[in-house]
């Protein structure tokens, strides 16, 4: 049987502007998704590359005393680099001057001619002549050119029309038909209401700029935006020259790109493939932006994210990780480079990295360097099935949330895997096992049962941690990548006993967040001085009587800087044996995990806190509570009144967690 055939692209990025954390994040996603996919037996076409004709094109060229065709060459190979930094697996990377797509350009141009959809008429605006270029009204500065002041004159252009009209309620009804088409569902329902407003016909055509695709039947004209850039998709199945290719891999199966272009792709796109009568692709995707630090990010802000340097300083693994888990994919997202840190730390160089170099140490120590054999399961004591069964349904899980594109969801249920090997550690102690014959029997299992974890989990992320999974590997005594042995590989069970395990380096280095987080109060500090000015204090109202008088004692902001308020999130939470008031939680404070005793056993069970956001005072000293450790303190409000009312602090809405609290 001939494998599935699954065609995904990212779009074309437009040669303006070199690479940056938004062109990565969505080609990184495409990537991510191409391999699971190629790891599932499927036919796997994944397409990038680069938009590169247009007058905006042909005047940046010349100011930077270039021809347009050497800018581009210039540009599209910054592109390409970045890709094979960042283990990009495109196969084939196009550029809309590649000759194949020229020549399909202009055949789908006397396509749609012939078939009476592109029609002849003028385009009309306020035209500046020595820029060459067409302003709307509403881009004009005092009524004057935007780019050099000068006077604009209202023209006409002839020019060609593609009748987007005419494909409005056919386009409306696909969708309606296809709930699938666009996604996430915000998007969907944006393009309805917008086809609903009604459709303009669309300029394909220019005549006053030369870079570009020539219109055959019409000197003078090069193709404008829309059929030059969108039939790249068609160009590269093999639209033009390899029939058996187009059979193979068109419909794509998903157009992925940041939300601001999903018009084009979900509108314009597939209304040039009905005119065309090809089918349309599955699904068009658009995925959310990047705020940097909370701020919008641009190039006068100065805070553009290049790839390239957080590569170099953490490793592509770690690039790659941090943009799939820390957002869902659909929604915007901010890039903080503490959250980095902490999310690489506390999930690679902690969970996971901790997990190998437990198993390979304990190996060594007990079983000689070898995969011990597992007892029969039918004489394994419960606690050692729970790994074997998490992990087949993590595996399932993790493959429903990949195909959605829901790269967060599959790494969290990984992850989920590797924090129970981790926890299972913990309460067996499998070196307290080696001390009797008995315990030696089950220590077997035990070990066994860590390894295959790793073996397990180091398949689930391969399609995200495409270096590091090999080295989990090979650190486990095994030869190929996951990436080669496919997802059926993480089965339960495929280690085999015997094999002699490499103790090495960490797989990923551990970062210093302390000293991050201390150079980065530093800096806060000389920006944010603080203005005492008491006078402007509000007079204080009379309390009501159920709570506390207020502090009669002032401290100043040294005072509470010295508090390190953090946000966590519940992970677990238990009520403290033998005691009426006290709970004992488990927190993920992004960075680790700890464990805080809170007499809050009286106002909330287990299940309202596991999931939720409090605010902790990180820095606290440990205290015993009734045995328990209590490593930090939780916030909340009380009344002084009987019952007490008590509510925790929660952020209004989800953060990283270690966010700091001020
Ligand atoms: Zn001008």
């Amino acid at each position: 049987m001939k494998p599935q055939s699954f065609y995904i692209t990212t779009p074309i990025y437009y040669v303006n502007d070199l690479p940056h954390l938004g062109h990565a994040y969505t080609t990184v996603a495409c990537d991510a998704m191409a391999r699971y996919k190629r790891m599932r037996g499927y036919d796997v076409y994944f397409l990038t590359g680069t938009d590169e004709h247009g007058q905006k094109i042909e005047r940046k060229a010349t100011a930077e005393g270039f021809t347009p065709q050497a800018y581009v060459d210039k540009v599209a190979a910054s592109f390409a680099d970045l890709w094979k930094l960042l283990d990009i697996s495109n196969d084939r990377f196009i550029r809309t001057t590649d000759a194949d797509h020229v020549a399909v350009v202009q055949k789908v141009f006397e396509q749609l001619y012939a078939k009476g959809d592109i029609y002849k008429g003028s385009y009309e605006g306020w035209y500046c002549t020595p820029d060459e270029a067409f302003f709307p009204e509403t881009q004009l500065v005092d009524g004057k050119c935007p780019d050099c002041g000068r006077e604009v004159e209202w023209t006409q252009e002839e020019a060609y029309f593609f009748r987007l009209s005419k494909y409005a309620q056919p386009l409306l009804e696909h969708i309606k038909a296809h709930p699938e088409f666009i996604q996430p569902v915000s998007r969907r329902n944006e393009m309805i209401k917008f086809i609903e407003g009604g459709l303009d016909d669309l300029c394909v055509s220019r005549t006053t700029f030369s870079w570009g695709v020539p219109v055959t039947f019409a000197p003078g004209h090069v193709a404008y935006v829309w059929i030059d850039a969108l039939t790249n998709y068609i160009t590269a199945a093999g639209y033009l020259d390899d029939p058996e290719k187009f059979a193979r891999y068109w419909p794509a199966d998903v157009h992925v790109m940041g939300k601001e272009i999903v018009r084009f792709h979900s509108v314009i796109w597939p209304a040039l493939l009905m005119s065309l009568g090809l089918p349309l692709p599955g699904q068009v995707f658009g995925h959310g932006w990047w705020t940097v630090e909370g701020e919008k990010m641009s190039k006068s802000r100065g805070n553009v994210i290049k790839p390239e340097e957080y590569a170099a300083e953490f490793g592509v693994d770690a690039v790659r990780y941090f943009m799939l888990r820390e957002v869902p994919f659909g929604q915007d997202g901010d890039f903080s480079r503490m959250n980095f840190i902490y999310r690489v730390n506390a999930d690679l160089a902690n969970d996971l990295g901790n997990l190998l170099s437990r198993a390979t140490a304990m190996i060594n120590k007990f079983t000689d360097g070898r995969v011990p054999t597992p007892q029969p399961l039918d004489e394994q004591v419960e606690a050692d099935r729970l790994l074997p069964t998490l992990a087949d349904e993590v595996m399932d899980r993790a493959a429903d949330a990949f195909d959605k594109l829901a790269f967060q969801d599959g790494l969290a249920e990984v992850f989920r895997l590797v924090g129970a090997a981790n926890k299972y550690i913990d309460d067996v102690a499998p070196w307290s096992l080696a001390k009797t014959d008995e315990g030696r029997v089950r220590l077997s299992t035990v070990l066994y049962n860590i390894a295959e974890t790793v073996r397990v989990s180091a398949v689930l992320l391969a399609p995200v941690i495409t270096t590091g999974c090999r080295e989990l590997w090979r650190q486990l005594g095994l030869d190929i990548s996951p990436l080669e042995a496919g997802w059926e590989a993480a089965r339960w069970g495929g280690l085999e006993p015997g094999t002699e395990v490499r103790r090495g380096d960490p797989v990923y280095p551990r970062y210093d967040a302390k000293a991050e987080a201390q150079r980065r109060a530093a800096a806060q500090a000389v920006t944010a001085a603080p203005s005492a000015s008491p006078e402007l204090a509000p007079a204080p109202a009379a309390a009501p009587a159920d709570v506390a008088p207020p502090s009669e004692e002032q401290i100043t902001i040294d005072d509470f800087a010295k508090v390190d308020l953090r946000v966590a999130t519940v992970v677990e939470a238990e009520p403290v044996k033998g005691s009426e008031k006290l709970m004992k939680i488990q927190v993920d404070l992004g960075w680790e995990r700890r464990q805080i005793v809170a007499g809050i056993a009286k106002h909330y069970s287990p299940a309202d806190l596991v999931g939720k956001q409090i605010v902790v005072v990180a820095n606290l000293k440990p205290a015993k509570l009734r045995g328990e450790v209590s490593n930090g303190m939780l916030l909340a409000a009380s009344t002084t009144g009987e019952p007490m009312v008590l509510a925790t602090l929660t952020p209004d809405k989800p953060i990283s967690n270690g966010s700091k609290v001020k």
